[in-house]
């Protein structure tokens, strides 16, 4: 029984729910009880909070017996990125800078999940400050890809994507400044979604870029993405980039998309910058494959061609650690977090803060604070930082010029599917930054992008990506939908069903560098 219910989609749990079959503290119980089977192999946690989450759960379900009118996905469990805020539950984003830091607040979003009566199961491990694409550079040890515990799920939403992947939480909440959704999405064979800049409020997200930072709604399928999205999504005052615009309709957009038909005209613009020919074969004929079953479903296949897009990890590799080293300053020993003495010498504000960050920060967070202390440096400001924000507006006017022909751009969301342990350590760090270079330009342009399953090769999840113009984060969902149902009409099943689930014996005796 309580395996069953991890097995059922938040979208089910939401309908049995309501309609009585179990209640959330069942469901509540069987996923902590699936991530205490499961976690010491995956490491998908940082901290599971198994009191607080039955608490909520036993409160939803006595609301619900006393008739009260409650949010629809109320009851519904789901994992947090421990890089957003929540009062009173350890938040570290992975890093011995706040190793033992219990925020006195909560994130707005923290406060809408509460809100909405859904229990949060635990924190999400990730890279440190969300630097990287693979959960390596947690300072707590990596997280496993579910799929092949040899392989890392991505990054740097690592740990929330393994929990969707392995069943640990139907809904999970990542963010995305590069690719830190989509890119574990992929390699975990779930959907994960940058939605447009501004869409979901950052306030109490733990600050890596702020002009690219987005949340992002993870789970196994588009429509569960779409409510996740739908809940955290709104106009919040203490957040000054926050749109104020209405909240679109995602699970109308869903219902749309999975009617027959819903791709015919649609025009999906395959972009020429990041043609198949760079990706590996495998993922290159699942996403052919995905694309001819969309054609042959009605939807019109086009080339776009979006020159800038060679210049944007260039870009990104400024703007991303310039507004990083300045968010991370904030960590200094004196107000929160980690305070470490010098061993010898005076202690004065200087040499605190020297310690203290020399021992709470890794290796790749000092490495982005060098880069963007420099790149900010007087004198090297306008070539660096103000070159890198000029191309960033012409990548936004390519991506406009794009969706002139094309109502969605669509990609393979990584050239290569999950890789193996240690490229981090590797001679070549730059292979990891090419892997983001289809999902960096939305964060560059603001505009909102989904990876869902869109196959396996060699038995291992591949992502297809779709981009969409800013504010127009429902044609995802419905296109999305439309791709995932082809897809898994294709296969007999979907994608996410055929996660290995004896992984945690198997994985036992599997040694990955820690
Ligand atoms: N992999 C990218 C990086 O290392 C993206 C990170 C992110 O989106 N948080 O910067």
């Amino acid at each position: 029984m309580s395996n069953d219910l991890t097995r059922l989609t938040a979208a089910q749990l939401s309908a049995g729910l309501r309609a009585g079959e179990y209640s959330s503290e069942d469901v509540t119980r069987a996923h902590l009880d699936r991530i205490e089977q499961t976690d010491s192999v995956l490491g998908s946690f940082l901290t599971v909070e198994p009191e607080q989450a039955l608490a909520t759960a036993r409160d939803v379900d006595s609301r619900r017996a006393a008739g009260e009118e409650l949010h629809p996905y109320a009851g519904v469990p789901v994992s947090v990125k421990d890089v957003v805020v929540t009062e009173g539950i350890r938040t570290t984003a992975a890093s011995r800078i706040l190793e033992d830091w219990i925020p006195p607040y909560d994130a707005t979003i923290s406060t809408r999940i509460k809100d909405a009566g859904l229990p949060i199961l635990g924190k999400t491990n990730m890279d440190e400050f969300a630097m990287g694409s693979t959960t390596e550079h947690s300072a707590f040890g990596p997280t496993c890809n579910p799929w092949d515990t040899t392989t890392v799920p991505g990054g740097s939403s690592g740990g929330a994507a393994a929990s969707a992947a392995a069943f640990q939480a139907p809904l999970s909440v990542g963010t995305d400044t590069g690719g830190s959704v989509r890119q574990p999405a992929a390699f975990t064979g779930t959907v994960g979604v940058k939605p447009t800049y501004g869409s979901i409020s950052r306030y109490g997200i733990i600050a890596m870029a702020s002009s690219l930072d987005q949340v992002g709604p993870m789970g196994r399928t588009v429509a569960d993405a779409a409510a996740l999205h739908q809940l955290l999504a709104g106009h919040d005052p203490k957040d000054s980039t926050s749109l104020s615009d209405p909240v679109p309709d995602f699970l109308a957009a869903v219902e749309a998309g999975a009617r027959d038909g819903s791709l015919t005209g649609k025009r999906l613009g395959v972009v020429k910058q990041l043609s198949a020919d760079d990706y590996d074969a495998g993922v290159r004929t699942a996403f052919t494959a995905a694309l001819d079953l969309a054609q042959a479903a009605g939807a019109q296949i086009v080339e776009v061609d979006l020159p800038s897009l060679s210049y944007a990890l260039d870009a990104y590799y400024l703007i991303m650690p310039s507004e990083a080293s300045s968010n991370l300053a904030r960590y200094d020993g004196m107000r929160f977090g980690l305070r470490v003495e010098p061993e010898s010498g005076p202690v004065t504000a200087e040499t605190v803060m020297a310690a203290t960050r020399a021992a709470g920060f890794g290796a790749e967070v000092k490495r982005r604070i060098l880069l963007g202390t420099y790149a900010l440096s007087a004198g090297y400001y306008d070539a660096f930082y103000g070159s890198a924000q000029k191309v960033r507006t012409l990548v936004q006017r390519d991506f406009a010029a794009a969706f002139e022909q094309a109502d969605v751009l669509v990609t393979p969301t990584t050239p290569t599917t999950a890789l193996p342990f240690g490229m981090e350590d590797d001679a070549d760090p730059m292979a990891l930054y090419l892997g983001d270079a289809a999902t960096i330009p939305a964060n560059l342009a603001g505009i909102p992008g989904m990876s869902l399953p869109a196959g396996l090769a060699d038995g291992m999840p591949v992502g297809f990506q779709l981009l969409a113009p800013a504010k127009q984060d429902a044609r995802l969902y419905e296109v999305g939908a439309a791709i995932e149902a082809l897809v898994s009409d294709a296969a007999g099943a979907p994608v996410w069903a055929g996660v290995p689930t004896e992984y945690a014996a198997d994985a036992a005796s599997t040694t990955t560098s820690a």
